[in-house]
């Protein structure tokens, strides 16, 4: 690649990792676009969970305002694993982001029609424990916060708690109600990692391992992910996002060498007040890194 282009790849400020009240986010996609023009990105991705329901009023809007738009999603996966250093078996939720997709692929819209059938049922599950636990009348608090009915996740159900004075910040009430092992924690089964990837290849997009820093899992079962990952034709990792620490930034780019992924940033921003970074704000990729957007279809 020409030094000028490999420059001007990473100088870009592409934001992918991005959500919307479509999902969990607060701000309608026309403000998320304002919100990422004015952050100085010059191309933005929005992720919601399981709905691609945004991006067809953020793609207006994205050209409105003269910025790049890239059509994404954020899938939520159950992945089971044997670590290979204790034999122990255990049970996780990964995200795995699309980027790049078609939104009209007939495969993805079931897949994702599907995973958000099951939200409904597990909200009704969550307020169910929420009760036993002693705070009763969840699910309707909780579905009122949430702008897409379907969309219903733990996030509105943490947001109604501290609307209702029961805990002071979102952060909190994960903490204590709402992270697996906690009262109000539901175990669900999403989809599969194979099934999440297939569908995002079917759509035409990149699949991308969301915020590997956060999955609580010992080094050995995130290294045979991104093993698995690879085998099945998986793109890229997250390195810099909104939900890593500064440390970890290090640790992904170590990592996506390594296993020879390419590189995606994105705040993972929600709402103002809510999410550390908001979008565009993060620092760059390192440029030993290929960037996952170097492979759009569209760049
Ligand atoms: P769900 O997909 O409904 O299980 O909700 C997952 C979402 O909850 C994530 O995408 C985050 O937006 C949010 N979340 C998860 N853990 C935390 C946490 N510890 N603090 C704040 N938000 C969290
Ligand atoms: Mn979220
Ligand atoms: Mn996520
Ligand atoms: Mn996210």
């Amino acid at each position: 690649m020409q030094k000028n282009l490999t420059k001007a790849i990473l100088v870009f400020n592409y934001d992918l990792h991005n959500h919307t009240n479509a999902s969990d986010g607060m701000l309608t996609p026309e403000a998320l676009i304002f919100l990422a023009k004015s952050g100085g990105c010059d191309a933005i991705a929005i992720t919601d969970h399981d709905t691609t329901a945004a991006l067809a009023p953020a793609r207006i809007a994205a050209a409105a305002h003269a910025i790049k738009f890239v059509a994404g999603v954020e899938i939520s996966v159950t992945y089971n694993y044997v670590d290979r250093e204790t034999e122990a078996k255990g049970e996780t939720t990964l995200h795995i982001v699309g980027l790049d997709i078609d939104e009209t692929n007939t495969d993805l819209c079931q897949l994702l029609s599907t995973i958000r059938a099951g939200r409904i049922i597990r909200a009704g599950k969550i307020a169910e424990d929420l009760d036993k636990a002693g705070v009763s009348g969840t699910f309707a608090g909780a579905t009122a916060l949430a702008e897409n009915k379907e969309m219903i996740g733990r996030t509105h159900f943490a947001r109604h708690l501290v609307a209702r004075g029961i805990e002071k910040n979102v952060g909190r009430v994960f903490t204590k109600y709402l992270a697996k092992g906690k009262p109000g924690y539901v175990a669900h089964e999403w989809t599969s990692l194979e099934a999440a990837v297939a569908t995002i290849h079917a759509a035409g997009g990149l699949a991308v391992i969301a915020h590997p820093g956060r999955y609580r899992v010992s080094p050995a079962v995130i290294r045979d992910l991104f093993g698995q990952f690879k085998a099945l034709g998986g793109d890229a990792i997250e390195v810099v996002t909104g939900s890593h620490k500064t440390a970890q930034f290090q640790e992904y780019t170590t990592l996506a060498l390594e296993f020879e992924l390419l590189a995606s940033r994105g705040a993972d921003f929600h709402a103002l007040g809510e999410s550390p970074f908001l979008p565009g704000s993060l620092p760059p990729l390192s440029s030993a890194l290929t960037p996952v957007w170097t492979k759009f279809r569209s760049l």
